[in-house]
């Protein structure tokens, strides 16, 4: 097949031509047009990821649960990736402290940068203070009584809701597990048949991909522009070192942890499982959503990398909920960085805090573009900074979610290989073609 004609080439080509576009209408000042008339088309198609991601976790996971057919098995899988999910987080809010300590972004952030920063992003504090205020007022049990839902379709009603939804589910498929076999077929068959038809909508939605990507691409250069593009440059310019830090920790963390995890516990390597999720690391980029990005990191899981239906159906819809190294190391590196600007000297007491809070917090981050930074302001008040510094880092927050996103797709993917692997369920990896 020509390269061009295989999807993953038309998303990269989908993406280059969004950014090119992207940079083209910052500098003529299309702004405008973009948001009209290019704009709709990437909110369309992320319409399309999201509005499957909800019917996709729930018919996943009660197959998932139920295929396992007793409980022990499932403790078995359970743990083990919960195990790994919350391990890998911490590692990574680890490394990206470490990586935030030796580089002190925020010390080389001129006194006056700082002052400009917080006037400029004043009212977008505000909205996400609001936010996190609410958060901050409930009891310490709280996360685990929202995790509860008392209403199913208040719950399936809206994406922010996953966990309960994943709660939901992990019932019902325990619940399945324990009817006689006569009544449980027939269920099962009607879930598990409703999962190949929302397989199959992912399919038809990705034939769209390469547009949807260019949209989206286009808007965000665009939006993040919008005040010409000498503003991405300065802005660049200022929070260099803090963007340097991020992305530095994020590679570290992609290229050592999970690399060195898969090399321990799979035969898999490092080029077959890239080349298998390339798609879904290449939507999560551009989409900055690891829910939307799960139909197709389950799709890529199950044809491309040989895991099996019974495990991905299991560890990805709940990775994509619970685990979040990405989003975790970010919060790290962005508290310190917030404390250093803000002239606050943070004790190890406060560092080892923000490992705790930052490894609870990316659970219950919601899979969706920008849900870390409202989190971050749960961490900055737990360590006493004010949530007020956020307004540092909101200008380049769009970039890093991007990146983030990706890392956290990743973690999903290598933790789901893992675990086939380790239930001698993963596929032997293809032989080398001469
Ligand atoms: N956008 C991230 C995700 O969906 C969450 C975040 O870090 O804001 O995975």
């Amino acid at each position: 097949m020509a390269w061009y004609k295989q999807l993953h080439w038309q998303i990269i080509i989908g993406m280059v031509m969004g950014a090119l576009y992207g940079v083209l209408a910052a500098y003529q000042g299309w702004g405008e047009f973009t948001q009209n008339w290019i704009s709709p088309f990437g909110k369309i198609f992320l319409n399309l990821l999201k509005l499957i991601a909800m019917p996709l976790v729930l018919t996943s996971l009660i197959c998932g649960v139920a295929s396992l057919s007793d409980f022990k098995k499932l403790s078995r899988m359970g743990s083990k990736t919960i195990g790994l999910y919350l391990a890998t987080t911490a590692i990574a809010v680890t490394i990206g402290l470490c990586v935030v300590n030796t580089i002190n972004p925020g010390d080389k952030l001129p006194k006056k940068t700082v002052e400009n920063l917080k006037a400029q992003y004043e009212a977008d504090v505000a909205k996400r203070n609001e936010v996190a205020d609410s958060a901050k007022e409930r009891g310490p049990l709280q996360p685990l009584v929202d995790m509860v839902p008392d209403n199913f379709f208040g719950s399936a009603s809206s994406n922010r809701n996953m966990l309960q939804i994943v709660f939901f589910s992990l019932l019902m498929g325990i619940a399945l597990i324990q009817i006689q076999e006569d009544k449980r077929k027939p269920v099962f068959n009607v879930i598990s048949g409703l999962q190949e038809v929302v397989i199959k909508i992912v399919f038809i939605i990705m034939l769209i991909a390469p547009v949807g990507v260019f949209a989206l691409i286009a808007n965000t250069i665009t939006t993040l522009a919008k005040d010409g593009p000498h503003q991405i440059v300065s802005l660049l310019g200022s929070l260099g070192w803090y963007c340097a830090a991020v992305i530095i920790g994020l590679l570290i963390h992609a290229l050592f942890v999970y690399i060195g995890l898969l090399k321990l516990f799979t035969k898999i390597s490092v080029t077959h499982f890239l080349k298998s999720i390339s798609q879904a690391q290449l939507l999560a980029f551009s989409t900055s959503s690891s829910g939307a990005t799960l139909p197709v990191t389950m799709k890529c899981a199950e044809e491309k990398l040989g895991a099996s239906k019974e495990v991905s159906s299991f560890v990805l819809p709940l990775g994509a909920t619970i685990n979040m190294d990405g989003t975790a190391l970010y919060q790290a590196v962005a508290a310190v960085f917030i404390a250093q600007a803000s002239g606050i000297d943070l004790t190890t007491g406060q560092q080892i805090t923000i490992v705790l809070t930052a490894v609870l917090a990316s659970v219950g981050t919601a899979a969706v573009p920008g849900a870390g930074v409202v989190m971050l302001i749960i961490i900055l008040e737990a360590i006493n900074v004010p949530g007020a510094g956020i307004a540092l880092i909101l200008g380049v927050d769009r970039i890093l979610d991007m990146c983030r996103t990706v890392v956290n797709v990743t973690g999903d993917s290598a933790v789901n290989a893992i675990i086939a692997s380790s239930e001698n369920q993963l596929d032997p990896p293809p032989a080398p073609t001469t």
